[in-house]
């Protein structure tokens, strides 16, 4: 693992598997960036290109990042996250020169997944830009967009934002980051699925997670970890007390529970 200032490099160990839900999501993904690596031939035959980037919508804490850490896992490739915000310099010039520098380090690691998280903090539409020049910053990101000789060269670019509508819009032009994909808050089948993903291995007593997922609506995937997290802790507080192993209990999520709200709520109503 490697760490500077601008960008994190990690080799994830995180794969679709540990995605609950999000099917659609996956096989279009599959269809972009796994197969035409995997099956190149088909591909070629009917003039389709690998590769590419993505850009990644939605409500916090939904899985946007998630997901990407697990594209890199299934192809074996670096993960490099950046967020915009850390590249944002002051200096006239110095963002774009930070910006540069990214992608400099995405192309010495190789294969990889470059994920810039935050992308509308270059939002031409925005009222409140704290920065003169994002618009050079902006055009930075165009030209490197365009610079990669985009098809198979191994680095796939991943964006993300939660305000889609503050994007520039010259970042969804064909070519650039025009595939835009949503990710959803789970359905209540998906969170049933990535609550017993959160939970299994750990000790446990009949618990009836259907019920518990009925009772999350709008729960974003990072709300029902933290919701498995604090009922684990209810129950080792209990274990340590006792002096015995307690396994987790329906008693313990939903206790928890009465004092959550979801987060993705304010998401759909802003
Ligand atoms: P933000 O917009 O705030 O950056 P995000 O959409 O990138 O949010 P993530 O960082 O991907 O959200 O998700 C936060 C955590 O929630 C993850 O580390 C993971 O533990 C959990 N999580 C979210 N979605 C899922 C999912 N579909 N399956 C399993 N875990 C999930």
């Amino acid at each position: 693992k490697e760490k500077n200032a601008l960008v994190e490099i990690i080799q994830p160990k995180e794969t679709f598997a540990d995605v609950g839900g999000l099917d659609e999501v996956k096989k279009k993904i599959e269809m972009n960036f796994i197969l035409p690596l995997q099956k190149p031939e088909f591909f070629k035959a009917y003039g389709k290109k690998a590769g590419g980037s993505l850009l990644l919508y939605g409500p916090p804490g939904c899985g946007k990042t998630f997901i990407a850490k697990a594209i890199a896992g299934e192809i074996n490739a670096n993960f490099l996250h950046i967020e915009l915000q850390a590249i944002l310099s002051m200096y006239i010039g110095q963002s774009e020169h930070n910006l540069h520098d990214v992608f400099e380090k995405a192309r010495e690691s190789k294969p990889c997944v470059l994920f810039i998280d935050e992308l509308d903090a270059l939002g031409g539409s925005r009222h409140n830009m704290r920065f003169h020049h994002e618009r050079t910053l902006v055009n930075q990101l165009l030209v490197e967009l365009d610079g990669l000789d985009s098809h198979n060269d191994g680095i796939y670019i991943i964006g993300a934002t939660n305000t889609p509508w503050y994007l520039d819009p010259a970042l969804k032009r064909p070519g650039r980051l025009n595939q835009m994909i949503f990710i959803p808050p789970p359905s209540e089948k998906e969170r049933e699925i990535i609550l017993n993903l959160k939970i299994k291995d750990k000790p446990q007593d009949s618990l009836d997670m259907k019920k518990i997922a009925s009772k999350t609506n709008y729960f974003s995937g990072a709300d029902l970890d933290q919701l498995v997290h604090d009922s684990v802790e209810a129950a080792l507080e209990r274990s340590l007390e006792s002096g015995e192993l307690q396994p987790i209990t329906n008693m313990d999520i939903l206790k928890v529970l009465k004092e959550r709200k979801p987060t993705t709520l304010e998401w759909f109503s802003t």
